[in-house]
């Protein structure tokens, strides 16, 4: 089986967005073209062998019932939550096979023996990356809390007194 490159597989130094940089490897389905998706800032670095120009490919960052975008070579539409399954994950072979395999770190070459910090595990002979939904509530988080209940102050030794229960505590 072969490893796949994650996001701490890539050499950080070669992707220039927005300085803050969370990246996403992955490739496309239908032409394999490799591509690295920035989800901080929701750029799509969509050439890796120009990675001069952040920004030149359209993304769709607000309507999720929309692909988020597509594959700069063949159109591919990406599903807007296409990061949420892990499913466009690639091999260290395609990078290589690209010629793209210096934007990789040096000390994680497919060697697989130090890979994921332990943090990929096999369920049913098939790894599962169990950072994989942390991802999608770092590039979507949920809406503050919000009781749909108010709280309000009331007596509460009065109200306690009326529960047969506690009205009873003590005899
Ligand atoms: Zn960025
Ligand atoms: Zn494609």
């Amino acid at each position: 089986m072969s490893q796949t490159v994650e996001e701490g597989d890539l050499d950080f130094r070669h992707f220039r967005c927005c300085g803050d940089e969370d990246l996403y490897p992955f490739g496309c389905p239908r032409c394999g073209r490799l591509m690295v998706f920035c989800y901080e800032c929701d750029t799509l670095h969509g050439d890796l062998n120009d990675l001069g120009h952040p920004g030149s490919w359209v993304v769709n960052n607000f309507d999720t019932s929309a692909p988020i975008f597509s594959c700069p070579q063949c159109a591919y539409p990406f599903e807007y939550f296409f990061i949420r399954d892990g499913k466009y994950k690639t091999s260290f072979d395609q990078w290589q096979s690209q010629g793209v395999s210096h934007l990789l770190r040096s000390d994680h070459q497919p060697s697989g023996a130090n890979a994921h910090q332990g943090l990929s595990v096999e369920i049913g002979g098939v790894p599962v990356d169990l950072n994989a939904g942390m991802i999608q509530a770092v590039t979507n988080p949920p809406q503050g809390f919000i009781s749909k209940f108010s709280f309000d102050q009331s007596d509460l030794a009065a109200r306690w007194r009326m529960i047969p229960w506690f009205a009873r505590c003590g005899q």
